[in-house]
This record gives structure tokens, sequence and C-alpha cells, in this order.
């Protein structure tokens, strides 16, 4: 991760018991782990303080832990569990690369050692809600306890919920909407999983779009990443023309600048208000 500190630990021995083949589950073997945290290390560096840092001991040890408290067939499982414990365990590192080598594998020939190197990090998402079609309040509600119960999100803010009239013509109630600041493990497209899991548990049926709808869940931005697949297209495509999500992100990261326009959230608002202004005097 640019821009941080980092703690090294070079070549952990751990003695576990990995592997595919029989021999390799019961007789285990030696593991090294390389593993570093992306971190700040300024204000323990400035007050040499080591509750301000991250005890790099106690990492060892649970990284032992992680490896040897459960036996995988592979060792990017191991590596996978053992960095999002991590990341759950240690609030503050933000971003670690782990490496997992293991140089007595079942392999007939002459090497070294194999390994599995990945790269493991918080993402910051914002993510927009709406409901205009019963009990409204309560599905928003439910939507925020499910993603602050999940223990791969954390809900930082939430904006106010403000109601506003519907977008694209079609007759239906008002709408409530607002937005959150995420930060998650998930990836992109399984963040979007999650939301349409949680849109389902409110019943949504996707039929008319534009239509009436008891929970919309959009990512507006994930990071600062510029991203799009056959199923999403991030920064959301049309955020920058939504008031009722332009003016809930002001509240909550005013000075939070689109990846694609450039712009702070407060300026895209300024923008679409100013274009709203000169659209109602040609009327
Ligand atoms: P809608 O019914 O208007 O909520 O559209 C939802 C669909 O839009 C989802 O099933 C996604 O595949 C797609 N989509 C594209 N970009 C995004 C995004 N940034 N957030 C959520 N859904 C997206």
């Amino acid at each position: 991760m640019q821009g941080l500190d980092q703690i090294k630990i070079e070549n952990l021995e751990i003695f576990a018991h990995h592997g595919v083949f029989a021999e390799e589950k019961q007789n285990g073997q030696n593991f090294y782990v390389n593993a570093t945290l992306h971190t700040n290390l300024r204000l323990a560096g400035l007050n040499d303080d080591l509750t301000l840092s991250t005890h790099y001991g106690e990492v060892s040890l649970f990284i032992k832990e992680k490896m040897t408290e459960v036996t995988y067939d592979l060792i990017e499982t191991a590596a996978e569990r053992a960095a999002e414990a991590i990341l759950l365990q240690f609030p503050l590192v933000k971003a670690l690369e782990l490496e997992l080598r293991k140089p007595h594998a079942p392999i007939p020939m002459t090497f070294e050692s194999v390994s599995v190197k990945i790269y493991r990090s918080w993402h910051k998402a914002y993510i927009a809600f709406g409901s205009n079609m019963g009990d409204s309040e309560k599905y928003i509600a439910d939507a925020l306890k499910g993603l602050s119960m999940d223990n791969r999100c954390k809900v930082i803010k939430v904006s106010d919920i403000i109601r506003t009239k519907p977008y694209g013509g079609v007759e239906q109630a008002d709408f409530y909407n607002g937005v959150l600041e995420l930060d998650t493990l998930y990836t992109e497209g399984e963040l979007l999983d999650r939301l349409h899991e949680l849109e389902q548990a409110a019943g949504r049926e996707r039929k008319i779009h534009w239509g009436p709808r008891t929970l919309d869940l959009d990512i507006i931005f994930y990071d600062k990443e510029i991203y799009e697949d056959d199923r999403l297209c991030i920064p959301h495509a049309d955020m920058q023309n939504r008031d009722f999500v332009l003016k809930p992100m002001v509240q909550i990261a005013p000075y939070f600048r689109h990846p694609v326009y450039g712009q702070t959230m407060t300026q895209l608002l300024q923008a679409l208000e100013a274009g709203k202004r000169s659209n109602y005097g040609k009327v």
C-alpha cells in the first residue's frame, strides 16, 4: 500500500501439517512465513510507544496459531486465512503481504522451495442505499445491521436519511436515501454479491427499471478505483447526476474526490445544482 510504513517478519519457522497428501497431514513439515505489515509507524516512532504500533512478537505467535489450529490441503488457503485473521485482529495493519514457503513440498526433484505470496488489504467503499416501498426505514436499518454484523465489514459513517422525490418519472412513493462509508475486506464483486443478499433479504424483486423497490444498494466508490466488468461499473456511472447520492456524500465526505471527474463531492453537487437551475430557466 502506497505511503505506508512497513513491519517485516522474515522466515518465521512454523511446523504444520498442510498438504494434499496423507503423509504430509500425518508427519508435518516446516513452513516459513514472510510477512510485511503495511501500517503507519509515525506516532509510535515519535512517542517511543509500543501501544501505538503493532507488536511483531504478538503477530508472529498469532501467525503460528492460525497456521497450526486448522490443517488445509493448500498453502493458498493457509495463507488466505492467516492474512485475513491478521487484518481482523490488528487494527493498525491496513494491508499485508504474506508469503508462505514450503521447502519440503513433495516434488521428486531438486528444488529450493515452493511458495505462494498474497497481498490483502482493507478497502474503503461508499455505498448508496435507497428504499420507497413498504417499511423503508426498517429495510434500511436491517441492511445497516447486516453490514455491521459482517466481520469483513466495518461501517465507519452513515449519512442522515433524506426523503426525496422519485427519479425517472414512474408513479411511486417518496424515496428514503442515504450513503455510508464502509471499510471492507471484500473484493468489488464479493461486495456486490453481499449487497444483493441484503437486497434479497428485504424482499427486493427486480422488475421495473426505476420502479418501486424495497431496498437498493449501490457501490458508489471502491477505494479510488476505476473498474468495470460485466456486472459492475465503479465509480457508479450515474452518481454525478443524483442529488440524493451527492447530498449525503457531501455530508459524510465533502472532500472525497471523484477519481474520473477529479472533482470533490461538494463541487459535483454544486455543478449538478447549477445545471438544474439553468434547466429550470429554459422551461
Ligand atoms: P439496479 O436494479 O438499478 O439497482 O441495478 C443493479 C445492477 O446494476 C446490479 O445487478 C449490478 O450488476 C449493476 N451495477 C453496475 N454498477 C454497479 C454499482 N456500482 N453498484 C451496484 N450495482 C451496479
